[in-house]
């Protein structure tokens, strides 16, 4: 715990990186564009640096969490900041392309670099609750994992900087699934009376049961064989018409149920009408031409 890091970018998710740093032990410095945005922590113990170089050179691992990652060209990328010999995190969210080529600019610089992503929000970190993923090389993320556990579920998941990155957004899309189908079964629900509160509990068992099938159904798509074991695809597709015409018939919203009736209807006119959902993968593997 007492390995010294640094914290560049004190929003309200560095401010919350640097406080778990700094409950841990570790010796930490602090950079902010907005300087006063460091009081708080300067007064629990953290050293304020003048300049970004300064505290680029202050620790062995300086941790990088700024809006975007134009940011942190801008910061980073000026005369004062020099990169050659340190080890960046970065944890700014972006694109996996902004991530690898952020990588390639790390290290035309000399810096050893590993993108990240947070999956929590800033009262999280530090807890277990707090999930933040890492790519990059695996050496330098096995070095530097004792000083980043302080901040939360520290994960690594591949060489490939772009990694998560991806998870952030596959992560963000389950998340979002769930919410928008809760909300559609509530919104019908409420037409006849029954509140949130009582459906909930069904949503999250329904939630529960359909989740468990996803490990069978991965193997059917890293395989790339359908077989109906408990259902067709236009079967399916015949409850999906049933969830349109209830949605239309008291008068909620239908996007999302024609939105995922459509696809269905893709793969049928494709001939996979008597395969099982996961057959889908293909309509969701490429552009939609429409
Ligand atoms: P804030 O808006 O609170 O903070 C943004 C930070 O970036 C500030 O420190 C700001 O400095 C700095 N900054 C922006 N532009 C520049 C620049 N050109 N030069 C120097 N510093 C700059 O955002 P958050 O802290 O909430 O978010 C930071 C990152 O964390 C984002 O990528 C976000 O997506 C990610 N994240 C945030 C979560 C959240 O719940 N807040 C959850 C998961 C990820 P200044 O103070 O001077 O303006």
């Amino acid at each position: 715990t007492d390995t010294s890091v640094t914290v560049i970018g004190l929003g309200l998710m560095g401010q919350a990186l640097a406080g778990a740093f700094l409950k841990a032990g570790h010796p930490t410095t602090v950079w902010n564009r907005t300087a006063s945005k460091a009081d708080h922590l300067v007064a629990a113990g953290a050293r304020l640096a003048p300049t970004v170089g300064d505290a680029l050179k202050a620790s062995s691992l300086t941790i990088i969490c700024l809006t975007d990652y134009q940011a942190v060209y801008e910061l980073l990328g000026a005369g004062e900041a020099e990169l050659d010999g340190t080890m960046l995190v970065n944890l700014t969210s972006g694109t996996s392309a902004q991530a690898r080529q952020a990588a390639r600019w790390a290290a035309q610089r000399g810096a050893r670099y590993l993108d990240g992503a947070i999956m929590a929000v800033p009262p999280a970190i530090g807890t277990a609750e707090a999930v933040i993923l890492h790519s990059g090389p695996q050496a330098d993320f096995e070095e530097h994992k004792p000083a980043l556990d302080a901040l939360g579920t520290v994960t690594y998941l591949g060489a490939d900087h772009g990694l998560a990155s991806l998870y952030d957004v596959a992560g963000l899309v389950m998340m979002w699934s769930i919410l928008n189908a809760w909300l559609q079964g509530t919104a019908l629900l409420r037409t006849a009376g029954v509140d949130a509160a009582t459906y909930a509990p069904f949503a999250r068992q329904v939630a529960a049961v359909v989740a468990g099938w996803l490990p069978g159904y991965a193997e059917q798509i890293d395989s790339g064989s359908f077989p109906a074991e408990v259902s067709a695809l236009e079967t399916d597709a015949r409850a999906m018409e049933h969830l349109i015409e209830e949605s239309e018939a008291v008068g909620v919203n239908a996007e999302l149920p024609r939105l995922i009736k459509a696809m269905a209807d893709r793969a049928i006119a494709a001939g996979h009408g008597g395969e099982q959902y996961p057959v889908l993968i293909g309509e969701f593997g490429r552009p939609h031409a429409g």
